[in-house]
């Protein structure tokens, strides 16, 4: 297996009311040129963990860490007039918690964080604050979130 240092969260970018299931987006990320879909996992809005990549191979889903991470992306991410929010149906919410714990058991030291946590630290002061974020996704504090399933030693 890869080392995995990092799980990386994503939004699909669609409206919350929008449908853009597993395969449609599997085929979007086949279009532009990718063998599958970039993420390992895919949060449709009921709550559905559908398997995309092997853990085993590294996916597609955020430039420079590929290699050593984990890519999870639930459906939606913009609100009704699309601006970022976070969309997260209690089904999603409920899910992704029940993925990140295993997840978690089984790569205990690998950080969860969101994928504009990985934006470039423009200013150098070792924090990714939101004027340094190149995107939103996943337009939730995910670190923060799962706080209670990091690293021992991330925050205390
Ligand atoms: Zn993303």
């Amino acid at each position: 297996m890869r080392t995995i240092t990092f799980i990386i969260l994503h939004c699909s970018a669609t409206r919350a009311g929008q449908c853009y299931g597993f395969e449609r987006c599997r085929k979007d990320h086949i279009r532009r040129g990718m063998q599958d879909i970039g993420y390992h996992y895919y949060i449709t809005r009921d709550g559905t963990v559908h398997a995309g990549r092997p853990l085993s191979q590294p996916g597609a889903h955020c430039k420079g860490h590929n290699q050593h991470s984990i890519g999870v992306c639930y459906e939606g991410g913009l609100d009704a007039s699309g601006e970022a929010a976070d969309t997260r149906t209690k089904a999603q919410r409920k899910s992704l918690r029940a993925l990140l714990t295993r997840l978690h058991s089984e790569y205990p030291d690998a950080i969860i964080l969101g994928h504009r946590d990985l934006s470039p630290d423009r200013d150098g002061n070792g924090l990714i604050t939101p004027n340094e974020w190149l995107k939103q996704c996943p337009c939730f504090d995910a670190l923060l979130d799962y706080e209670d399933l990091q690293p021992e030693g991330l925050f205390r």
